[in-house]
């Protein structure tokens, strides 16, 4: 059920230190949660195996695989982060304490909310690698969803849709986005969905039929001027998309051209203005539909030359001309940049120097700026100053750089922040006085009899804990 072999063979270019690495990380995880079973009632290292797959077949390296394989040893068995850095290295730690501390994050259904939660994850998230290991998380336990209780199953399926899908679309992987959101659909529209699947169904044939009529003539017309290096693709429009596609037409599935959509792939840029030239040398396009995504990207960095044009058998149908590097990035985005062949042992952070690690940066910057703004703060260095902790609960907390844990504890109530007696962060039992980081999680233990005192103060930033302190020193003095 879980052979190793089928992770290699998706490692076109590994090394045998790769192979050992992703080995290790197997046997590890195999033994880490060898009592452990999924809802399923499969052994859990099944999902383990499956994520690790998904990420081989994305072509992420063998660090990021190795990740995939260890993600959810810290949270669910119990390891040390020291123990997978001891073993695996930092940069391994590193990727599987990110998932981990994301996976703490708390979905509250509401759209508002959503947004910048999607927002706050890749903040949280200094590396690329650690969001794509929680994207193949997810869309393996959306592969697996039926296995969960009812009431639960609703709440992850409109989570997938609203926080992970749109990551997925928004760092450009949309081989990611276009399963995640179509598995999700089922769940949380389950009529849409089959009405959809319905409209398709009915459409389905004498589209692919019309289509391929078309791409013979297509083909001779190339020919005729001397354009013979391409080739072409047709795929029918992911479910969900199509849908929202649909509801913005009155569900009306005539109005819609591109549910089968043909790319023509040619080796460069010139060749696609060239076959863009021709095209519509030949065939009438529908005016307001050409569009330029090479000259002018989308700002998830996708690129092609779209037009839809009549086929001259009374149907319209949607090209797409783009180069084979275009037509990578918009299956693979951002993991087609920190995969297998590009990828350092420095990892994606965003201080380092390397393209792939200018295209993060810029991605995580314009993501601030928006955050920024949307937290009407747009003077200054929102992240820089900011911190965000968790509750036990998972609701998130942002407090200025540098707060103590007495912050905290004043953040969730006066009350609280009053009579703290102690508290454990990440499930250690540390002084209150510990400043504390990023992602850190937070428990307050209180005590009727306890009380503020002057040291309080010394380790208290924020403005409403040095408040209730002082008031509770002089109150107590009278
Ligand atoms: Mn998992």
């Amino acid at each position: 059920m879980t052979n190793i072999q089928e992770i290699f063979s998706l490692l076109t270019q590994s090394t045998q230190t790769d192979k050992a690495l992703v080995q290790k990380a197997y046997d590890f995880a195999l033994h880490a949660h060898r009592d452990q079973k999924r809802k399923s009632g499969e052994p859990y290292f099944v999902h383990l195996f499956e994520t690790a797959k998904i990420l081989a077949d994305l072509g992420m390296s063998a660090t990021t695989i190795s990740a995939g394989l260890l993600h959810d040893s810290i949270e669910d068995v119990g390891v040390a982060l020291e123990t997978i850095e001891k073993e695996f290295g930092k940069d391994i730690g590193f990727i599987v304490d990110g998932v981990t501390k994301l996976g703490h994050l708390k979905y509250r259904g509401t759209a508002r909310h959503s947004e910048s939660l999607r927002k706050l994850f890749l903040a949280m998230a200094e590396d690329a690698r650690v969001i794509i290991v929680k994207l193949s998380d997810r869309l393996h336990n959306m592969r697996t969803l039926q296995y969960v209780p009812e009431d639960k199953r609703l709440r992850i399926a409109k989570e997938t849709l609203e926080i992970y899908a749109p990551l997925a679309y928004r760092l450009g992987i949309r081989k990611l986005n276009r399963e995640l959101e179509d598995t999700a659909f089922k769940y949380v529209y389950p009529s849409e969905y089959a009405e959809t699947v319905r409209l398709v169904h009915e459409r389905e044939g004498s589209e692919t039929e019309s289509l391929e009529k078309f791409l013979k003539s297509l083909k001779k017309e190339l020919a005729a001027n001397n354009i013979t290096n391409f080739h072409t693709e047709h795929r029918i429009k992911g479910l969900y998309s199509l849908y929202k596609k649909l509801k913005r037409n009155g569900m009306d599935i005539d109005k819609i051209h591109d549910l089968a959509a043909l790319r023509v792939i040619v080796p460069s840029v010139s060749e696609c203005y060239q076959v863009l030239g021709i095209i519509h040398g030949a065939w009438r396009p529908l005016p307001g539909r050409i569009k330029d995504y090479i000259a002018f990207p989308k700002p998830n960095g996708y690129q092609a030359l779209h037009t839809t044009i009549f086929n001259g058998d009374g149907g319209l149908v949607e090209v797409q001309i783009k180069t084979e590097a275009m037509y990578h990035d918009s299956e693979y985005g951002i993991a087609s940049h920190i995969g297998y062949k590009q990828e350092t042992n420095e990892g994606i952070k965003p201080n380092s120097k390397t393209t792939q690690n200018a295209l993060w940066t810029n991605l995580m910057q314009s993501l601030k700026t928006e955050l920024a703004e949307e937290e009407n703060v747009r003077k200054i260095d929102f992240f820089k100053e900011r911190i965000f902790v968790f509750t036990p609960k998972g609701d998130v907390i942002d407090l200025p750089f540098g707060s103590s844990v007495i912050d905290f504890a004043y953040s969730i109530h006066s009350e609280v922040g009053n009579t703290i007696a102690g508290a454990k962060v990440n499930g250690k039992f540390v002084a209150i006085y510990t400043t504390l980081k990023n992602g850190d999680r937070i428990e307050i233990e209180t005590k009727k009899s306890a009380k503020p005192s002057r040291k309080w103060l010394e380790s208290a930033k924020t403005t409403m804990a040095k408040k209730h302190i002082r008031i509770s020193l002089t109150g107590s003095r009278k």
